[in-house]
């Protein structure tokens, strides 16, 4: 069998589209522009990268974009007291905090002093817990960009057998509450779990997202199952830096129904889902109909 390539590209096109498409009703019927700030502290230079990229695609589907570039040695006091201000601006939206932050800052602090409806990166302890519980939250981008592909292509998920192998709060957690949430029947494995080859091989839907290039390999996949790849791991591979994911993409394809490839899989959906949550936040705080299919 070879897989059916879902293409994470020319899905979060779709996605900005359709953005764009209710950002414009927005601005015509209500008048008001949804806005998104993005605080960076520091100079990392991948953060950089990453905040540039998410700036540019904000701007293009018509959003307000502020950008906070602070100082590497920036206080807590005075990073708490910008995301006080932007709490209370009316024309922020959403608010995200590039992580990771310096060490001597409380990351977790940080998070959960953003004003929950504004936490479009769904990483405040209230939106995760109302996730938790099956109730209305911000859902963290990646894992929500990865429930959109695997809607499209299924339909309905339930009674889906769904392994997650990795448990981080920010993918891993999630993207297995979001599956219970689709009544899918969901294993979380991790470095800990025993027979892992033999818990991904019981996947309809396998979802990695662990960190070590190509782990997966493809006799862990069950023949037409649906494999989601997270993973973006940098690799030198004939003199060249080369972009693979945490499975092993030429095998896996061999065997699965369906495979996301890296790069041009999940990575591209997360931007795109950041920009869908900033229109969700801003819906929602103004009592207006959310977006259609850009939620979980
Ligand atoms: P973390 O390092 O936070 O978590 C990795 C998880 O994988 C942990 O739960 C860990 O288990 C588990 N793990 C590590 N080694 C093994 C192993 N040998 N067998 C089974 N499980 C293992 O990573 P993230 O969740 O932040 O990211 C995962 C991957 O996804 C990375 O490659 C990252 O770059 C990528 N990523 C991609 C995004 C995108 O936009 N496409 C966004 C975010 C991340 P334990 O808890 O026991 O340590």
């Amino acid at each position: 069998m070879t897989a059916t390539v879902i293409d994470g590209k020319a899905f979060a096109a779709r996605v900005r589209a359709e953005v764009a498409a209710h950002v414009a009703r927005l601005r015509e019927e209500s008048g008001v522009q949804p806005g998104l700030a993005v605080v960076l502290v520091g100079e990392d230079p991948a953060s950089q990268v990453y905040v540039a990229s998410k700036g540019k695609q904000t701007v293009e589907v018509g959003m307000a974009s502020f950008e906070h570039r602070l100082d590497a040695s920036t206080s807590e006091a005075d990073l708490l007291a910008l995301i006080a201000r932007l709490n209370a601006d009316p024309s922020v939206h959403g608010i995200l905090v590039q992580l990771p932050l310096p060490a001597h800052l409380n990351a977790e602090l940080v998070i959960n002093s953003i004003d929950p409806a504004k936490d479009v990166d769904g990483f405040h302890i209230s939106n995760v817990g109302l996730l938790g519980t099956g109730q209305k939250a911000m859902v963290p981008c990646t894992p929500l960009g990865c429930l959109m592909m695997l809607r499209d292509h299924h339909g309905s998920l339930a009674g889906m057998n769904a392994v997650v192998v990795g448990r981080s709060n920010i993918v891993g957690k999630p993207m297995a509450q979001l599956l219970l949430g689709e009544s899918c029947t969901v294993t979380i494995a991790h470095s800990r779990t025993r027979d892992l080859a033999e818990i991904c091989r019981r996947a309809d839907i396998l979802v990695a997202a662990v960190g070590r290039p190509e782990m997966v390999k493809g006799d862990w996949v069950k023949p037409g199952a649906t494999v989601i790849d997270v993973g973006i791991n940098r690799v030198e591979r004939d003199g060249k830096t080369r972009l693979v994911g945490d499975v092993d993409y030429a095998s896996a394809a061999s065997v699965a129904g369906a495979i996301t490839p890296v790069p041009g899989g999940v990575g591209p959906m997360t931007i795109a889902c950041l920009l869908a949550n900033t229109v969700t936040a801003c819906c929602r705080s103004l009592g207006l109909a959310e977006p259609q299919g850009l939620t979980a």
